[in-house]
């Protein structure tokens, strides 16, 4: 019988990083397929005829704040936490890296269920780890348990003057009977009808700036079973990710429990950030692997000027670009995931986690969009038309470059971890040798290019660091070299540790790879790499597991 397989390259990639997850390759082998099957129709038909509604009132204009949902959307959404996305880490000490490899699995399919699982893991991570212990008591169970009865988290941090600035927060918390009551309005809360989700305020008589705010954890229903003090006023109409409710809150005296103080709230809410930007980066190279799929299927059965679209020099171009993208992505993202499990068994490993987190955030949803839209233009006219899952793909793919912190965010992240406080470049530099020098020599074509990249990397870090005009001129140039030049270094590293027979042409991949971020001029592309384009790609195929059902067409009802 064949060992159960969830997906071939992220399992060659936990494996040469000793992190697999051998004891839930069924469980994720099975889940897989749910996504694929399911969950991909759900999503389509979601998307295209059933996406949310709102009703704030009742009949007898009472609150209630109410949103509908299909009934298949919302069976799924119960599904996903049964299946212990959320709870496995808590009920039985399974790693993080599980729930971030079911995300990626799950954005394959669809972004509108991702995001509240972002949510109420970031929800989860936070009462689990940094609330006061009667806090956690009180709220863990009811977010991480797997008996269909979970409640779902949300993140309130952005108000209408922006999301960026947060220490700008201007939602009041007033104590009143050992509680706080939270007045103002959050302007994007996705996940709208969650269970418990956690809000930014500043406290009455605290000062101005990130300083004066706390973190409260906000229920949607009393303990009398009527809803909070609050209003959803309306739901925000999207390019993408239609199936998911993201409103505006407006906070009329809702009842809040102190989960961090000033000056800690947005210390914590940033923690809440941190897991969550992992979830984008996973899904980000999830959406990459589906738009692949997508691309690649057509190339192989279409048909032009007598021949398939993949006979064609510039199609395999393409395609490669995309294979390799794709694989870089992966691996930075996956490299955050291992990296956060760390973090929590080690805190001196935290800073790496930021700096890896920074990096796969910003790329991963960049190349989100390259993907898709390659995809969307390799399947022509059709792929433009709600009839093919490309078009979906690439409008939800546009909201990753921009929730968690748009990349100038990210870009400010990474000088913050550069700076001497935290001492970034040093374990940035520290993680590219480790790479260095376990490179083999059979690898001896790639390792000048990884030393000439690292090379150039601590010049431009050096550059950036040296006056605070560069600093915030140039941050987002070195997030986009940091990020490429790491992701070339992890490839790097796999095609060391890659077995014979399991190499899956990793060296190949791993140069092709380099052409993307530093091309080669007209006529001077790797010869190789040429030369075995078919079979990269033919290669895709080993990647994906069987049984896929065919390219996902039109919406089943
Ligand atoms: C579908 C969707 C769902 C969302 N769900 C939620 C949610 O559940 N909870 C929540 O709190 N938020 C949510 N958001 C909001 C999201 O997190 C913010 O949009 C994001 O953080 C950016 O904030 P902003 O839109 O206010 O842009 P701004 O903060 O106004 O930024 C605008 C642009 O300016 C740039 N910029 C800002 N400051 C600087 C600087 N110092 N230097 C250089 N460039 C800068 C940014 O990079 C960005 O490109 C959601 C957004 C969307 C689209």
């Amino acid at each position: 019988m064949n060992k159960p397989s969830f997906d071939p390259y992220v399992e060659l990639l936990l494996a040469s990083r000793e992190h697999s997850l051998t004891s839930y390759a069924s469980m994720l082998a099975d889940f897989a397929e749910w996504v694929r099957t399911d969950v991909d129709s759900q999503a389509a038909y979601t998307d295209r005829y059933a996406p949310p509604i709102l009703e704030t009132y009742d009949r007898n204009g009472a609150v209630v704040n109410r949103i509908v949902l299909n009934s298949r959307y919302e069976e799924q959404h119960a599904e996903v936490y049964r299946r212990g996305i959320i709870g496995l880490p808590y009920s039985e000490g399974a790693p993080h890296l599980l729930t971030f490899t079911m995300g990626y699995l799950l954005a394959q399919a669809d972004i509108s269920l991702h995001c509240p699982v972002t949510l109420t893991g970031a929800v989860a991570y936070v009462l689990g780890y940094h609330a006061p212990q009667d806090v956690r008591a009180r709220y863990l169970q009811d977010v991480v348990r797997m008996d269909g009865l979970a409640k779902t988290g949300g993140t309130w941090a952005t108000e209408q003057h922006g999301g960026s600035d947060v220490g700008a927060t201007t939602t009041r918390a007033t104590r009143a009977d050992g509680h706080f009551r939270l007045h103002g309005l959050k302007w994007f809360t996705s996940n709208t009808n969650s269970g418990l989700a956690l809000a930014t305020a500043r406290p009455d008589g605290a000062p101005a700036g990130s300083e004066g705010l706390g973190l409260y954890l906000v229920p949607s229903h009393l303990e009398d079973g009527s809803p909070n003090f609050y209003r959803i006023r309306r739901l925000k109409e999207k390019l993408g990710t239609k199936g998911l409710p993201t409103g505006e809150i407006e906070l009329e005296g809702a009842l809040a429990i102190e989960v961090a103080p000033p000056p800690y709230g947005l210390k914590m809410m940033m923690e809440a950030l941190e897991y969550s930007r992992i979830h984008n980066a996973v899904g980000a190279a999830g959406i990459q692997r589906r738009a692949l799929r997508e691309a690649l299927e057509w190339a192989k059965s279409r048909r032009a000027f007598g021949k398939t679209l993949i006979e064609f020099p510039m199609v395999q171009d393409q395609l490669l670009s995309m294979r390799v993208r794709y694989e870089a992505c992966t691996l930075l993202a996956f490299e955050a995931a291992i990296a956060f499990d760390e973090a929590l068994a080690d805190p001196e490993r935290r800073a790496w986690l930021r700096i890896a987190t920074a990096l796969a955030k910003y790329l991963s949803a960049e190349d989100a969009i390259y993907s898709t839209r390659s995809a969307l233009e390799l399947l022509g006219g059709n792929g433009y038309t709600r009839d093919f899952a490309t078009e979906r793909v690439l409008r939800d793919a546009q909201v990753l470059t921009v929730w968690e912190g748009p990349a100038n965010i990210q870009a400010l992240e990474l000088l913050r971890m550069l700076s001497a406080k935290y001492a970034g470049a040093k374990l940035y530099e520290a993680r590219m040798r480790t790479v260095l020098n376990s490179m083999p020599d059979d690898l001896s074509e790639l390792r000048p290019m990884l030393t000439a990249r690292l090379r150039e990397d601590l010049r431009a870090i050096e550059q950036v660091g040296s006056s605070k005009q560069h600093a915030e001129r140039y941050a987002r140039k070195l997030l986009h070299r940091l990020s490429q030049s790491l992701a070339f270094a992890l490839m790097c590293e796999l095609a060391s540790k890659a077995e014979d027979g399991t190499s899956l042409h990793c060296a190949l991949t791993t140069l092709r790879y380099f052409e993307e971020i530093e091309p080669p001029a007209i006529g001077a592309e790797n010869e190789k790499v040429r030369s075995h384009s078919i079979e990269l790609l033919e290669e895709v195929q080993l990647l994906q597991v069987s049984n896929l059902p065919a390219v996902s067409g039109a919406v089943q009802s």
